[in-house]
C-alpha cells in the first residue's frame, strides 16, 4: 500500500486555498517528498507530516512553481529543524536549477548542514528497497528532461497456509525458507518445494504521479493498470487551445488517458485558479466516473485492485 498526502495543489501561483506543487508518497517508513512548491515547509507542519525520514526528495521539472520551496526549506534546516540527510533527484536541467538556488542564494560558500547530494536521473529504476520500487520515466512539459515516477510494490506470491499445514510444514524457519523461494527436506526425509505452499504471482500496487505535461499518448505504457494515477490539470476543455500552447492538460485530457489505460482511480492536481472545482471534476468525470480533484492536504489510500 502507497499513501499519498498532497500538500500544494495549485498550478503556477498560489489562491488562497491551494498551495504550491508537492506531495508526500509514503510506503511503510519510507517517504519521498515529490516536488517542493514554495511554502511546502509550512505545508508540512500544517499537515502533521513532520519532517522527520523526509530525506528523500523527486522533481518532476525545474518549474519554479516546483522548486523554489527547496531553498525556505534549507534555510530552516540551517537553524530549526535538523534532519540526518536529503538526496535530490531529478533530471539535468531542474537539478542545474536547484543548485543555483540552494548554493547560489540560500548556502552562498556555507556548508549543507547535512550530507546533501544531487541525482542526475534517467528513466528507469532510481530506488529499489525489499519490496517496492520507484521508477522515472520522460514527461514531455516546457523544457527538457521532465519526468513521472512510478510506485510500485513487487508482485510476490501469497503463502497458502492450508497447504503447508496439510503438508506438515513446521511453524518456524521452514516456512521462511519456503516463502524465500529454498525448498526445505523435513525431519521425515520429504523434501517440499515453494511450489508446493505458494499462491500464484499476484502483481503489486502502482501508483503513477505526473507532474506537468502537454502530451498523454507517451504516458500509455507507464499508467496501464494502475491503481492510482495522479496527473496534472491545468485546464479544463473551453481553454484546450491554451493548455496545448503552455504544455499542459485539461481535465477531460487527464480523464481520457485514465479511461484508455484501464487505471482504477484518477487524482487530478495542479489546478489553475480560473476554475471551479466543480468544474474540472464534473469535466473529469463526464469521462472517468472514478475521478477525484485533491485539496491541499487531502490523503489518499492506494492498494491493491482498489474499486
Ligand atoms: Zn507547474
Ligand atoms: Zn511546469
Amino acid at each position: 500500500m502507497f499513501e499519498i498526502l498532497f500538500l500544494g495543489t495549485s498550478a503556477s501561483a498560489p489562491s488562497a486555498n491551494r498551495g504550491l506543487s508537492a506531495a508526500i508518497v509514503s510506503h511503510d517508513e519510507y517517504r519521498f517528498l515529490v516536488d517542493c512548491g514554495e511554502g511546502t515547509q509550512r505545508q508540512i507542519l500544517r499537515s502533521g507530516a513532520g519532517f522527520k525520514r523526509l530525506t528523500r526528495i523527486l522533481l518532476t521539472h525545474g518549474h519554479l512553481d516546483h522548486i523554489l520551496g527547496l531553498g525556505g526549506l534549507l534555510s530552516t534546516f540551517l537553524r530549526w529543524e535538523a534532519i540526518d540527510e536529503l538526496e535530490i533527484f531529478g533530471g539535468r536541467s531542474a537539478l542545474d536549477r536547484v543548485h543555483d538556488l540552494l548554493y547560489g542564494v540560500v548556502l552562498r560558500g556555507k556548508h549543507p548542514p547535512m550530507p546533501l547530494t544531487m541525482h542526475e536521473i534517467k528513466p528507469g529504476v532510481l530506488f529499489e528497497a525489499d519490496d517496492f520500487t520507484v521508477t522515472a520515466f520522460s514527461v514531455t512539459h516546457r523544457g527538457p528532461d521532465c519526468l513521472g515516477y512510478i510506485f510500485e510494490t513487487k508482485a510476490r506470491r501469497p503463502f497458502l497456509a492450508d497447504k503447508a499445514d496439510k503438508l506438515g510444514v513446521p511453524f518456524g524457519p521452514e516456512r521462511r525458507d519456503l516463502v524465500t523461494g529454498k525448498s526445505v527436506t523435513l525431519a521425515d526425509g520429504r523434501t517440499i518445494q515453494p511450489d508446493d505452499i505458494l499462491g500464484p504471482w499476484q502483481s503489486g500496487t502502482k501508483l503513477v504521479v505526473v507532474g506537468d505535461t502537454g502530451r498523454t499518448d507517451n504516458l500509455i505504457e507507464h499508467c496501464q493498470g494502475a491503481d492510482a494515477l495522479v496527473i496534472e490539470s491545468t485546464y479544463i476543455e473551453e481553454e484546450a487551445e491554451m493548455a496545448r500552447q503552455f504544455s499542459h492538460l485539461t481535465a477531460k485530457k487527464a480523464a481520457e488517458l485514465a479511461k484508455a489505460t484501464g487505471v482504477k482511480k484518477l487524482i487530478l492536481t495542479h489546478l489553475s485558479r480560473r476554475y471551479r472545482e466543480r468544474d474540472v471534476l464534473a469535466e473529469a468525470q463526464a469521462v472517468f466516473p472514478n475521478s477525484a480533484v485533491a485539496r491541499d492536504f487531502d490523503s489518499f489510500q492506494i492498494k491493491r485492485n482498489q474499486e
